[in-house]
């Protein structure tokens, strides 16, 4: 084959191309791409996004040669390990920084004493508040050794989860690795160590239970200088101490190894800077309403300022300390519980102050429509209808479900109704519940869905922010419910191929109107820039105007410089014209949406 006749055949392909689209760039018919996707096992309607690899495939058994499209883009977002607060840190004034108390938290493996040593040490090293030195459980407590303070992360409970123990080791500058002298290093105490390491941050060995008569303190160190954290006694540069949580024998050894570590770090914060931090742990109180852990990292948070985490914000109303004593501020590494949110923030999730609520509510309503935009995107998703499809061509002989509700009363009747529905029909197709559970759905239930190909369903509970960010990572579907007639009513539609086609608008993206141009005689185009998502030439689009839509059609012309572009993205400026409609006013919003039939086989 001559070069020529070779690349004749390329055809560059972005990393997520609508049907419709991938037809038009290989001059065939959409049709013929529908069922070239269907032979290989995804079922897609026209309008619908598929990524690179699934494109890819097709075009390459329709004789092209796919490579990807290079994007000159803003660079993705840094997922890495080194978390956002550490980045944010490092963008302070250095002249402005201040020592600040370290953070500690307690990694370990089930039972090694983690909650024990962390009880310990709140009772014997806490210095009492006026309130009698009763400390509240709040999720984070500052202890003092020898007049200087050390927060520590007091969230063992939720410790089992992987997620958090990473998490633990995210927000802390210092990990107190427990290990229990009779019963060494073990699987979570080794994920542990993966864990600090993988967020840079330094460990101190708690060797606990040494009091116990199998205590083999000598055989663990042998396994830590294995897992390569050589002990300090064994001229390595880890420091084992030996102690015991029940006994009360050398805590004040561990705290001063944790100064003394601290000591050689730049623990460091602006207390007048930007104020951000993490969020340490939330509930909801029937007394007074949503109350939050916060620890401060950055800055001095105050009462009466905007907190932003993710999607929850309010003015803080009130803020207490670890004693429950009310607080008018708090610096940095300080942990503050506080009360004035408008829902329950996630653990791990960083907050912000913003100017005051209306702002962040505009943030939230971006941040919202942007998560829309992403779930929209995940274009292989399991849905009960692909699961369908499959089924009929013997793929999957059963639907497979994940089913988390928010009580067990009503999971109960949700099994008890699904466990025996069956397809009626030739090709009998069952329920299978790999997993049920109460409370949010999370990371392991995606999980557990991803290896199954089940999906997820959520009777009065979503995802939690980790979760959701795994489910659209990996395509895995979440469907939640309120009512169970419904929930029950499209598992058995689901069976039998029959579930209801449903339009809906997916939004792709905002942008606003900055100024607005005269074109031609008549006509008006509005000075844009986008603001989420991004504006198709192609779909659809709405004005709206003081929360109303006040136009819906379709865009005439899009430029970016003068140049007709097919789409333009978030942060770019561009020129749009609207088909049967010019009367824009600076402020407008116009989005762009497409509309999707939920079901079309
Ligand atoms: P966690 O799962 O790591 O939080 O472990 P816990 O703190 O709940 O401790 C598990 C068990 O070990 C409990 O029964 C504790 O009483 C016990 N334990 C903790 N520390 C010690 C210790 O230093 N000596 C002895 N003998 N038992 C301990």
């Amino acid at each position: 084959m001559s070069e020529n006749e070779q690349n004749s055949n390329v055809i560059e392909l972005p990393i997520s191309i609508t049907v419709r689209e991938l037809a038009e760039v290989l001059g065939t018919s959409p049709i013929d791409v529908i069922k070239n996707l269907m032979a290989n096992g995804v079922m897609a309607n026209i309008n619908q996004e598929i990524d690179y690899d699934t494109a890819a495939i097709v075009s390459a058994e329709m004789g092209f040669e796919p490579t990807p499209q290079q994007v000159a883009e803003e660079k993705p977002e840094q997922m890495g390990e080194i978390p956002l607060w550490r980045q944010k840190l490092a963008e302070e004034d250095e002249e402005q920084l201040a020592p600040r108390p370290p953070v500690v938290s307690m990694l370990g493996h089930v039972d090694h004493g983690k909650t024990s040593l962390l009880d310990v040490i709140r009772h014997t090293s806490v210095a009492s508040g006026e309130a009698g030195g009763i400390t509240q459980h709040i999720g984070a407590y500052q202890a003092v050794h020898n007049g200087n303070p050390i927060t520590f992360l007091d969230t063992p409970g939720h410790a089992a989860f992987t997620s958090m123990r990473a998490r633990g080791a995210q927000g802390a500058d210092i990990v107190v690795l427990v290990v229990a002298a009779d019963d060494g290093v073990m699987p979570q105490t080794k994920e542990a160590i993966s864990h600090a390491r993988a967020a840079q941050v330094p460990m101190v060995v708690a060797l606990n239970k040494i009091d116990k008569d199998n205590a083999v303190p000598e055989q663990v160190k042998q396994q830590l200088a294995e897992e390569g954290l050589v002990p300090d006694d064994w001229d390595g540069d880890t420091l084992v101490i030996p102690l015991s949580a029940t006994e009360n024998e050398g805590i004040e050894d561990l705290l001063e190894a944790i100064l003394l570590i601290a000591g050689d770090m730049d623990i460091m914060a602006n207390p007048s800077g930007e104020v951000f931090g993490t969020v340490i742990e939330s509930e909801i109180t029937k007394r007074q309403g949503v109350m939050a852990t916060l620890l401060v990292q950055n800055g001095t948070l105050e009462v009466s300022d905007t907190v932003l985490a993710n999607l929850a914000y309010g003015r803080i109303k009130a803020m207490f300390d670890f004693h429950g004593e009310s607080i008018k501020e708090a610096g940095p590494s300080v942990p503050v519980s506080v009360m004035g949110l408008n829902e329950a923030p996630t653990a791990g999730d960083l907050f912000e102050i913003v100017k005051d609520e209306k702002e962040a509510r505009r943030l939230v309503e971006e941040r919202e429509l942007d998560a829309e935009r992403k779930a929209s995107e995940a274009s292989q998703a399991l849905t009960l209808e692909e699961l369908f499809a499959r089924a009929q061509i013997g793929d999957v002989e059963n639907l497979s479900l994940v089913i988390k509700a928010d009580v067990q009363g009503s999971l109960e009747p949700i099994v008890a109704s699904l466990e025996d529905m069956k397809s009626e029909g030739e090709q009998e197709i069952g329920v299978e519940i790999i997993h049920t559970g109460i409370g949010r759905i999370t990371e392991n239930d995606i999980m557990l869905a991803s290896t199954s190909d089940a999906i997820v369903i959520g009777f009065n509970v979503g995802p939690d922010k980790v979760a959701k960010r795994m489910a659209e990572r990996e395509g895995i579907s979440i469907r939640r419910y309120k009512i169970i007639y419904h929930l029950i009513n499209d598992v058995q539609k689901a069976l039998q191929g029959m579930l209801d086609p449903v339009e809906k608008k997916i939004l792709i993206g905002r942008a606003e109107v900055l100024a607005v141009f005269p074109s031609g005689k008549f006509d008006q185009v509005a000075g844009c820039r986008v603001q989420t998502g991004e504006i198709r030439r192609n779909a659809l689009i709405r004005v709206v105007r003081d929360a109303k839509v006040i136009y819906e059609g379709e865009i005439s012309s899009l430029k970016r410089h003068q140049e007709d572009v097919n789409e333009v993205r978030k942060g770019f400026e561009c020129g749009i014209g609207l088909r049967g409609f010019s009367e824009f006013e600076e402020g407008d919003k116009l989005e762009s949406y497409v509309i999707e039939e939920v079901t079309e086989f």
